[in-house]
């Protein structure tokens, strides 16, 4: 079996990054926003930031309490739309239940949507066209590319179709020519689905949801959930860890070629993603386009 670890790869193209960002004509900045103040939103957050001023950008933190009305949060958005200093901007998500994450979204400027989850971002994304993709998705990507993983010609089953991850990751890996499956919540015998994928995804939520029946030992395996976990039967497989995949990695790691560990499989590679979408858009941004807007 051979691990898939993010860490490396994401330290080789911090210190690359680091070297870009040096030669800018400005400083790449990235405005987060948050809303409430979860305590797995809160570390996400500080990963963000640490990569990003590691390699030389700047990431302003805008908090708002979960009573906030959300027009005050789209009125945000909007300065940071037309702020010349900030190059991206994202929402933290999950929010609070009675906010609507939509609304804020479809405010943010394109051009700036280095989450890439704007519905221009979407469109581009169904057309292949380039522009800022899904964190996750370009983070999944480039972990197979890096691992000299092709995906060209291959069998992949995704489980999960959130916007957030399950379909951006499907989309692009459809893209680069893999036969793409999608299976969900509703779909019958999953182990028998996932067993068909020489790459099998994960992105359920749903910790340990995937044991040595789902899988077979050609396979490649991507575990992007990140759960916490409390749960005694969990604790006592991966003692001491606080989160967990949705592969229960201590059954399935020796049944696989390839697997990822969690953490620091995927999550890694989510953060170094969202940077380099935050360094194509200051690009983006100094091009026509992005002097017309889109
Ligand atoms: P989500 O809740 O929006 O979507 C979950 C998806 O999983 C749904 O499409 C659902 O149909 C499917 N699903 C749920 N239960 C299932 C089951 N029993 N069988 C098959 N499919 C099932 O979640 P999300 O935002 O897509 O996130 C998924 C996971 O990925 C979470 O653990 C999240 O924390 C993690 N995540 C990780 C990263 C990273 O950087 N590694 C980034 C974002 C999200």
């Amino acid at each position: 079996m051979k691990l898939l670890e993010g860490k490396p790869i994401r330290d080789k193209r911090r210190q690359e990054l680091a070297d870009v960002v040096k030669q800018m004509p400005v400083t790449p900045k990235l405005a987060i926003i948050q809303v409430g103040s979860r305590e797995d939103s809160n570390a996400y957050i500080k990963q963000k930031q640490i990569f990003g001023e590691s390699i030389g950008c700047v990431v302003e933190l805008f908090s708002f309490p979960d009573t906030v009305e959300v027009e005050v949060v789209v009125e945000m958005v909007k300065k940071l739309n037309s702020d010349v200093s900030v190059h991206g901007i994202i929402l933290q998500l999950p929010l609070p239940p009675q906010i609507d994450a939509q609304k804020i979204i479809a405010t943010i400027d394109p051009l700036k949507d280095v989450d890439g989850l704007t519905s221009v971002s979407t469109k581009y994304l169904w057309e292949n066209k380039p522009w800022h993709r899904p964190a996750t998705a370009r983070g999944v990507s480039t972990l197979l590319r890096e691992s000299g993983i092709s995906v060209s010609g291959k069998k992949v089953v995704v489980v999960g179709r959130s916007s957030l991850v399950g379909k951006p990751v499907a989309l692009l890996l459809l893209h680069q020519d893999a036969t793409v499956t999608i299976a969900h919540s509703k779909t019958p015998d999953l182990a028998s689905v996932t067993r068909g994928a020489d790459i099998l995804i994960v992105a359920t939520g749903v910790p340990g949801l995937i044991t040595q029946g789902y899988v077979h030992q050609d396979q490649v395996v991507i575990d992007v959930g990140i759960n916490l976990v409390t749960g005694q039967k969990y604790e006592e497989e991966v003692p001491g860890r606080l989160f967990t995949g949705d592969v229960l990695f201590n059954e399935v790691k020796d049944k696989v070629l390839a697997i990822t560990p969690v953490p620091g499989g995927v999550g890694p590679l989510t953060v170094l993603s969202l940077f380099e979408n935050l360094i194509d858009a200051v690009k983006l941004l100094s091009t026509e386009a992005g002097k017309n807007g889109v």
